[in-house]
């Protein structure tokens, strides 16, 4: 897949310095997202369950675990922990930035595209930002229901975490529609599936 990239790169017209430090990101982001879904499997092991396996989707990674947590603060720990690993890559970052004295801000490290640190930094900024959307499948979801499921019996707590994101879901929907990006209503039917799959998933369980 790196290669086929490489290619589409020069052939693009890119150099082979600029082809290389491109296929060198997309493997670095590919890298944070894996840490992100070690980060929820590692937590999960504390509380004593194990990981079935990590799957990478274009869009993410999902850690799936042997069962789901039921205590809210087990649930909110293992959710928020993959979030967390990418705050510390981003604080990292931010040092080693701020050492070799590069400009950080947004528009000159995403948009000159000079300073691949700074570009990094700001994807496991926006890595944290989407993660925490309150939606599932989203880590925030999770933790919306965790917060729910301290006052609510776990089924209410599902359903209301599962109505907010299908809210979020329709809201993105429409945004998508009217500002033109095209993408946006795929991933909002996606989320909004996902938000009435989690409530059947829990009704299965019982
Ligand atoms: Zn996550």
């Amino acid at each position: 897949m790196l290669v086929g990239l490489f290619i589409f790169y020069i052939y693009q017209g890119m150099t082979v310095v600029a082809a290389l430090a491109g296929v060198a990101l997309i493997t670095t982001v590919f890298g944070c997202v894996v840490l992100h879904e070690l980060g929820h499997a590692f937590m999960a092991r504390h509380y004593g369950i194990p990981t079935l396996d990590i799957t990478m989707y274009p869009i993410g990674g999902v850690a799936r675990l042997a069962r789901m947590p039921r205590k809210p603060r087990e649930e909110f720990m293992i959710a928020i922990a993959g979030p967390a690993v990418n705050v510390v890559i981003a604080l990292v970052l931010l040092l080693i930035n701020s050492v070799l004295g590069y400009g950080i801000s947004m528009a000159e490290a995403m948009y000159t595209q000079a300073n691949v640190l700074g570009m990094l930094m700001w994807i496991n900024v926006s890595l944290v930002v989407f993660n925490m959307i309150p939606a599932f499948p989203m880590d925030g979801g999770r933790i919306l229901r965790a917060a729910l499921a301290t006052q609510l019996d776990y089924r209410n707590a599902t359903h209301i975490a599962s109505l907010a994101g299908q809210a979020i879901a329709v809201v993105m929907g429409i945004f998508g529609i009217f500002s033109g990006m095209w993408t946006l209503p795929f991933v909002s039917m996606f989320v909004f599936m996902a938000a009435r799959q989690e409530v059947q998933n829990v009704m299965d369980r019982g």
